[in-house]
């Protein structure tokens, strides 16, 4: 079975991924220049990561072509981040989909006051637009991943459109609500995503983005990265792809690291003003140590064992 050999190789340490990928500017401000920041990904596999010297967003270098993303997603992406054995979503999965789904719904009242005209940008497993057309509004999902669109289709009778983003069509001001769930980290082109969606978002909708926070407690560089998180965002650098795509934080909801609720920007798209040193104070900001030394300590041992537990846990428990 070359998927399970495939997830296999993909936990086996100090060895690299199957991919050459390239080189490419940083999608948020187009530089070129880059500082290093870890040389291995928290399975301690050789991944080597970089941050954008000018305005610090943090990306996988080189960068694994769309082919070579379409392969790892096509093959053993979910079984090699989800514990998917078959192409049904597995049951944890859907226990924090649905438990997610009802968060993100809650969390989005203030714009979802009558019917609403909602798009889930990378609608997954399809439980936040299932909940959203039982609360009565007109949804549609965009998720490239075939099995879980599907799954969306059949469990729950929705409309997912499963091609790459790129090829999806709307009107611009189609959608009141778009929502983007743990989704930006995995495309090559995220700020040309977040553009698109704002296209689409009508004059007084609302953006929903939620990321990783690569600020977050873990500040371990071999803690963080993953070869499926191709960019990492902090709640500044997303703010910043926002004030691109001609968006900003709408007041009405609070920020939350890097969840945050966009709207459009009265004054259409602006280049943020950069700042000073914002990549070297990313790079500063992940501990150096030698990945032997971390491996030696035993914490790789306790994330690891954590990481099996939550799930072998959460597959156990009644669904
Ligand atoms: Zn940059």
């Amino acid at each position: 079975m070359p998927k399970l050999l495939a997830a296999i190789k993909n936990q086996i340490p100090f060895t690299r991924y199957a991919y050459r990928g390239e080189a490419v500017a940083c999608n948020l401000c187009g530089s070129h220049h880059r500082l290093s920041i870890s040389q291995t990904d928290r399975r301690l596999k050789i991944l080597k990561t970089v941050a954008c010297e000018q305005c610090g967003l943090i990306r996988t270098d080189p960068m694994p072509t769309e082919s070579e993303l379409g392969t790892y997603y096509a093959g053993e992406y979910r079984l090699d981040y989800q514990f998917a054995f078959s192409s049904k979503p597995p049951r944890f999965h859907l226990r924090r989909s649905r438990r997610d789904a009802a968060a993100r719904l809650a969390l989005l009242a203030p714009a979802l006051s009558g019917p609403k005209r909602l798009l889930d940008f990378g609608s997954g497993s399809g439980e936040f637009l299932a909940l959203a057309a039982r609360a009565g509004h007109d949804v549609r999902g965009i998720e490239p991943g075939e099995s879980f669109a599907a799954f969306a289709r059949n469990a729950y009778g929705v409309t997912v459109d499963s091609r790459v983003w790129q090829q999806v069509e709307f009107a611009p001001g189609s959608f009141d609500v778009i929502t983007s769930n743990h989704v930006l980290e995995h495309l090559r082109e995220p700020v040309s995503a977040l553009k698109r969606m704002a296209e689409w978002l009508a004059e007084d909708g609302v953006l929903f983005v939620s990321v990783p926070n690569a600020l977050g407690k873990r500040r371990h560089s071999f803690q963080h990265f993953h070869f499926a998180h191709v960019y990492n965002f902090t709640p500044q650098t997303l703010i910043w792809a926002g004030q691109i795509a001609g968006l900003e934080p709408d007041p009405r909801f609070a920020m939350a690291g890097t969840t945050i609720v966009f709207r459009k920007r009265k004054g259409g798209a602006s280049i943020p003003v950069w700042g000073e040193e914002q990549g070297r104070w990313m790079a500063a900001h992940f501990e150096p140590s030698s990945p032997l030394r971390f491996l030696l300590s035993g914490r790789w041992f306790v994330d690891a064992l954590h990481r099996f537990r939550k799930v072998a846990g959460e597959s156990l428990a009644r669904g």
